[in-house]
Formats: structure tokens, sequence, C-alpha cells
């Protein structure tokens, strides 16, 4: 305990006690001991929730069909992080690919800068799968078999009838079957759709890790989806911690036009929009509207907030509003802080098209170094311990073993040429063929006349050839006698 009181009372004032009035101080959905606050938003309806709609179809059949569609003959998407294997848009991309590897993460990450800045949490509110299965999927599920909000409390509140238990039944077996079927589409974009049909049609107790991953991923898809929710992207999610960073004055978000809206103050039954005009009332007849469909419980009024994903909905339920009261839409409305304070135009700033040039340019390198990769990465290395032979008809030899990386999903038959240099290049054993999306490894030997020989050690340019079509050139050294030992 601390001695000095005027120390100790100067660190207890330090502790402000939360206010749970001012929305700075708290979660929307913690109380005031901290205790998670159950959200029942109402369903929107309107013009952007109808489209969203629509995309999220698009969407849902891109994520479940995803790991079915074929790209000559590879899979669209394959993150196989355990064999260190992934495929993009059909490319397949190994470990050897760093530098594409690196400009893909970049051009991720500076899109990302550029569409938030740009754009905001646009991401969020209408194709992050969180947002599309939480909204477009499970809360639709909610709707359909508990009702709208206001019946979802009532049976929250409600005893334990035959009814409530059959609806939470049926409700929540289906969200876990859902799970199930998410769960195995990531775990197909993992380890693709061949090695999950291995495991659900196999022995079981040969694919127990298979199986472990199905089991977790479908608990942690039903944790998220039935409970967890919101706070998904609140309190996990980083895009939406760093977002604040990336916005300015210009970026378009779904603001509140409070030039616009205030003073907010209730519609009267008697009451005139012209009277009201007369008694200084904004458009906002605070009726909360936009509050109670907000999936993450924040009142948008408030000016942008941490929470808020840009699911567009608070601008549906508020242009309805608008619409009985016979005031113009877009008291909630896309526009960035400049367009409601100073009434500006939305434009496109140096910041932005200075991350566009970049953005622009990551994809073009992106491109040149996908389109002239070659189909296999060749490496040469001296056998180890070995120096050189010399052989009966007094030519020199030096021994190597050749590992070919084949980054396609069909055989490649190979051949070696000397290319600078005039000799034999041998491939010990069979023919030299680099399985679908594997590595062959050979000994090769080399023996070259004396007469082409430098003190010590030669360069060699080996050409990788398939086909009669040169892939690669590799470049290494034959170790020959130094001229002071010849
Ligand atoms: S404030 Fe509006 S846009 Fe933001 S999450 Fe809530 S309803 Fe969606
Ligand atoms: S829905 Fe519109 S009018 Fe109603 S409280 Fe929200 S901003 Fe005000």
């Amino acid at each position: 305990m601390n001695a000095d009181p005027a120390i100790e009372t100067k660190s207890q004032s330090a502790i402000r006690e939360a206010d749970s009035q001012d929305f700075r101080d708290h979660l929307s959905t913690a109380d005031k001991e901290g205790h998670r606050q159950w959200l029942y938003p109402r369903k929107p309806r309107g013009r952007y929730y109808r489209l969203r709609t629509y995309l999220s179809w698009f969407l849902l059949a891109l994520m479940f069909a995803g790991p079915f569609v074929r790209v000559n003959g590879n899979p669209l998407l394959l993150l196989n992080f355990v064999e260190r294997k992934f495929i993009i848009l059909g490319q397949i991309f190994w470990p050897q690919d760093m530098i594409i590897s690196a400009v893909t993460l970049l051009i991720f990450f500076t899109g990302i800068i550029v569409f938030t800045a740009a754009f905001g949490r646009l991401w969020c509110g209408w194709t992050c799968p969180q947002t599309v299965l939480m909204e477009m999927v499970f809360r639709k599920i909610e709707y359909f078999i508990e009702g709208d909000s206001a019946n979802q409390r009532i049976l929250k509140k409600s005893r334990w009838t035959a009814s409530k238990i059959i609806k939470k039944v049926s409700k929540h077996a289906l969200f876990f079957a859902l799970s199930f079927v998410i769960g195995n589409t990531l775990l197909a974009y993992l380890i693709g759709t061949e090695q999950l049909f291995k495991i659900v049609t196999d022995n079981p107790v040969d694919h127990l890790q298979g199986l472990t991953f199905m089991i977790l991923f479908t608990l942690i898809f039903y944790g998220i989806f039935a409970r967890f929710r919101e706070q998904a992207c609140t309190f996990i999610c980083p895009y939406g911690r760093f977002q604040s960073a990336l916005l300015d004055e210009n970026t378009l978000v779904v603001a509140y036009d409070y030039k616009r809206g205030e003073k907010r103050a209730p519609l009267k039954r008697s009451e005139t929009m012209k009277q009201r005009d007369a008694a200084g009332a904004g458009d906002c007849v605070n009726c909360f509207a936009c509050v109670s469909v907000c999936p993450t419980g924040i009142d948008i009024r408030n000016g942008p907030q941490m929470e808020c994903v840009q699911c567009t909905a608070c601008i549906d339920a508020c242009d309805n509003i608008m619409d009985k009261v016979g005031r113009p839409r877009g008291l909630i409305r896309y526009a960035s802080l400049n367009g409601i304070e100073h009434r500006e135009q939305w434009r496109i700033t140096p910041r932005l098209v200075g991350y566009c040039v970049l953005l622009l340019a990551l994809i073009g390198l992106w491109m040149v170094l996908v389109f002239t990769r070659s189909a296999v990465e060749t490496t040469f290395l001296r056998a180890p311990g070995a120096l050189f032979q010399q052989m009966p008809d007094g030519h020199f030899s030096n021994l190597y073993t050749v590992r070919v990386v084949n980054k396609t999903s069909h055989a490649i038959p190979l051949e070696l040429k000397l290319e600078n240099i005039r000799g034999n290049l041998q491939v010990m054993g069979s023919q030299l063929i680099a399985p679908a999306e594997k590595l062959a490894e050979n000994s090769v030997l080399i023996d070259l006349d004396p007469a082409v020989l430098k003190s010590g050690t030669t360069p060699v340019v080996v050409g990788v050839y398939s086909k009669g079509k040169r892939l690669q050139t590799i470049k290494t050294s034959f170790i020959g006698p130094r001229n002071d030992t010849n």
C-alpha cells in the first residue's frame, strides 16, 4: 500500500470510472459490469440490403464451389501450409517462388490500404466471409425460425415450452450442420478436395489428424456464428483496429449527416415538418431505427466507430423513416467527413493516387514474375566429397546431383544439355522425369576434354529441356586439375 496519501489520491483519481452513457467509454455489447449484452438487431429492409443479398449469393456460391473449381486441372485456391504448396487461380506456387509470394502479400496489403483509404470498410460490410455468413446465412435462419428482433426477445424471456425447445433445437442443429459444411470447406481450401474425400471415405483411424481438424473447425465456426458473432469483428479481427489509421476526411464511410439531422427531436403526432423546421429541429426524428438494425449495436449518430462494419443496415433503416416523414433520403449515407462538413464532392486525393500507382506497379511486377517463371525449378549441386576423376580416354569427370521441382500438375520428361562447352552430360539411371508437383532427383556425370578446361574451376552452363524446348539454364562449375599440377 502506498504510504503517501497525496500520491494515492492522484493515482486513484487517474482511474476514472467508465461512463456507460458515453459511447467512447464502453462497448455497445457490454453492460456496466462488462457483461455481454446479447444483440437482437431488427431485420434490415431496403435497397442496400437487397444488393448485399444478391452479392452474397454470388460470394457464397464462389466460397463453397471454390475448392471444386479447376483451372488447368488445379484448384482455384489452395493454401496448403503443411506441404508448403499454394495454388492461386490455378497457378501453383512453391516455397521456391519466394519473390512471387512476397509480391502477392504486398499486393494484398497495399490493396487493403488503397481500398480502406478510399472506401473505408467496404470489404467488411459487403464481402467479408464473417459478415456474409453471419448476416446473410445464420441471421436469416434465425429470423426464419425465431422471427424478427421483438419475437426473439419474447422467446428469450418465455418459459421453456415444447415450441421454444423445437425452435431452439432446430436452430442450433442447423447452425451446427452449416458450421460442419463451412469447416469442411475451409479444410478443402487447406488440403484439397481429394484429401478431404479420403478423410471422409477412408477408415477414420487412418485420418485422425484430419478428423480432429474437421471437428475443431466445425466447433470454432459454430462458436463464432452461434455465440461469438459481432465480437469476432470487434475483438479478434485486426483490420477493424488499424482502419482508423487509414481513414482520412475524404474516405467514403457510412456516416450520419449531423448537419442535417441535428438537433434531433421526436416527431410529434400533430407536428408538421414546417413547424419542426421553425422550432429548429433537424431531420433526425430520434426514432432509433438505425440503432435497432445495427448488428454491432452502435449508434452511427455518434460518428465513425471501431465497431461499425459499414454494413449499410442503418442507411436502409433511416431511408425508410425519411420516406415516411417526407424528407429526402440520405440522412445516413455513404459520405466523407468533408462531404458532410463542407458539402464537398468525393474526390481522389494525392495520397490515394500514390497508393494506386504503387498497387498497379506491384500488380505489373507480379504478372511479369508469374508469366515469365519456369515450369521447373532446377538446382545443380556437385556431389558432396567428390572432386574430379580422370577417365581412361583422358577426359576429366565431375559428379553432380540435380534436383528438379516440377511446379505444374503434369509430369515433365526432361533432358539436360551442356550449353557453353563441348563435353558429355550423362543422367545416371533412367530418363529424368519430374513427376507432377513433385521433386525429381538424379545423379549427373559431366565429362570434359582437358583441352577445354581452365585451370582449377571451369564455368559450365546446363540447359534444362523438355520436348526440345529450353525451360531453364543453370550455371555451375566443373572442378579440374590446376595448371601447375597438370
Ligand atoms: S452503424 Fe450502420 S453501417 Fe455500421 S455496423 Fe451499424 S448498421 Fe452497419
Ligand atoms: S433512423 Fe434516421 S431518423 Fe431515426 S434515429 Fe436514426 S438517424 Fe435519426
